[in-house]
């Protein structure tokens, strides 16, 4: 079966990817920039906590405004900026298998989500503005104590979840389709960007489930298989530390969920659905 991957891996329908960045207040320095080369203090946070130092990487992204930036990706879709990563509390790392309890959505609860639609080149397609319908719709229906309000457009606010197309990295074809990153003050991630290879050329049921899986991140949610990567025929370790372990009740726990929005990888006959406990994880964090 075909797989598609957020982010290492790869496949083939991954044409190119983007990488993305993070925001403006996340943003490195200029002379760190200048080397994507992850420092050793980073590495050592990284370890210290217990998320895996191999899947870390330094990546440039760019911002809607053509600006890039440097940024550190973890597990493959989840963007951390530096200072993210280093003023991140030990106690704070890992919580749980699907997110993590001091990330997530507590400051409001309607999350703003805006498809940008600008006629540039981070404009979404039309099938990718229908992936994201489906995808809100599919939030909306559970009920949640957080609510999505979904619109197009070409202005967004500051805490709003801006869904864009980025290609500032796409040489690489084994890259991420999309990328997002988890929950800071309160607030969703801001920022959704997927490549312009999902963006053309995935199905709006494949592009559903892409935006609901980065959105997912947004909101506090980490891979249902972090411990395998098994989706994506992977058998390494996000690096969850088992002494912060937390399960949430009713889900798969270590032996997985294989029709999980949230797993690492996806196939490509998805229907962009949740699985039976997503909507057991969704509905107790929300
Ligand atoms: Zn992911």
């Amino acid at each position: 079966m075909k797989k598609i991957n957020f982010l290492f891996a790869a496949t083939a329908i991954v044409a190119s990817v983007t990488f993305v960045s993070c925001e403006k207040d996340q943003v490195n320095s200029p002379t760190e920039e200048t080397s994507l080369e992850v420092e050793k203090d980073v590495l050592n946070k990284i370890t210290a906590l217990h998320f895996n130092p191999n899947g870390v990487e330094k990546v440039m992204v760019s911002d809607i405004d053509g600006t890039k930036k440097a940024a550190y990706l973890i597990e493959g879709d989840v963007l951390l900026s530096k200072s993210q990563i280093m003023d991140m509390g030990l106690h704070g790392g890992i919580q749980n298998k699907q997110y993590r309890t001091n990330n997530l959505v507590t400051a409001t609860n309607v999350i703003r989500v805006v498809g940008y639609t600008g006629n540039n080149q981070y404009g979404l397609s039309s099938t990718a503005q229908t992936g994201l319908q489906y995808a809100v719709n599919n939030y909306n229906n559970e009920n949640l104590s957080i609510r999505f309000v979904l619109s197009f457009g070409t202005s967004w606010g500051a805490n709003d979840i801006l869904v864009y197309v980025d290609n500032s990295i796409n040489t690489d074809p084994n890259r991420s389709a999309g990328i997002a990153g988890f929950p800071s003050n309160g607030y969703p991630f801001t920022r959704v960007r997927i490549n312009n290879g999902a963006n053309l050329t995935q199905t709006n049921q494949q592009l559903e489930h892409l935006l609901a899986h980065e959105i997912g991140h947004c909101v506090g949610f980490r891979h249902t298989d972090w411990d395998t990567r098994k989706t994506c025929n992977e058998n390494s370790n996000e690096g969850v530390g088992n002494d912060g372990l937390v399960y949430i009740p009713g889900t798969a726990g270590p032996g997985g969920d294989a029709n999980s929005i949230m797993n690492a990888c996806y196939p490509a006959n998805t229907d962009g659905e949740w699985s039976n406990l997503d909507r057991v994880a969704l509905n107790y964090l929300y």
